[in-house]
């Protein structure tokens, strides 16, 4: 299969978009996605069935770090002040609890601040400035360099002050780090992977929910040791080699 990543520059750009429509309130019980999950595990309240790809859940784009990566977070300097890069590691902080209770074996760790966009293999640049679509709120872009390099940049609109909101627009983007796709069908509050509601509101999910968990975990399962990627279509697709 054809990798996602197989020459040499931007692959992927996706980001959050403006809701445009109307919101529609939709009574959401179990994991709104607005608290980590509270007791370590899946969600009681959620199975992988209960994830509907286009409903409940974003689709697992094929896209994975090699087993054993530790993916290194870095903030531009002086981009965020204190209360924002604080509200910008809560979401690192909240995915890597994720991805330690579905055993991804991929890990991030926030690594401060740097002058410059880094270079390094499996580094996430985060900084301000206005995305391609300037509509957008944010925008991940992946850089895969002739040397297996695979570095990615988050730029985060200047429009995008509300600390919550900024935590919310961390965890849809870092998702998409781990190979989330958007879901701006998805109900609101069952996946970070649906947008904004308006630039400065996020998107009502501020941690991985249990369906992005699970979501993540079918692109993670039976990883090899080879960084790949996988057109995997469906959530519950067994993901082949
Ligand atoms: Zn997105």
């Amino acid at each position: 299969m054809k990798p996602f990543l197989s020459s040499s520059l931007v692959a992927l750009c996706l980001s959050v978009m403006l809701w445009a429509k109307p919101v529609t309130t939709t009574a959401i019980t179990a994991d709104g996605g607005a608290t980590p999950a509270s007791s370590g595990g899946a969600s009681p309240a959620t199975t992988a069935g209960q994830c509907r790809p286009g409903k409940t859940a974003p689709e697992h784009l094929g896209w994975r770090w090699r087993p054993g990566t530790t993916v290194k977070v870095y903030y531009l300097k002086d981009n965020f002040d204190e209360a924002e890069s604080k509200a910008l590691s809560l979401a690192v902080v909240n995915w890597n609890e994720a991805l330690r209770e579905i055993d991804a074996d991929v890990a991030f760790i926030v690594a401060g601040e740097r002058a410059g966009v880094v270079n390094d293999h499996a580094s996430v640049t985060v900084m301000r400035g206005v995305p391609r679509v300037k509509e957008r709120v944010g925008e991940t872009r992946f850089y895969s360099l002739s040397n297996d390099t695979i570095r990615l940049t988050v730029t985060i609109n200047p429009v995008v002050t509300d600390v919550k909101a900024l935590t919310s627009l961390m965890t849809h983007e870092l998702g998409h780090s781990l190979g989330l796709g958007d879901c701006y069908r998805c109900r609101r509050g069952t996946t970070a992977m649906t947008a904004f509601k308006s630039k400065n509101k996020g998107n009502d999910v501020y941690a991985p929910s249990a369906c992005d968990k699970i979501a993540v975990a079918s692109g993670y399962a039976g990883a090899t040791d080879t960084q790949e990627a996988r057109a995997g279509r469906k959530l519950s697709q067994e993901n082949a080699r």
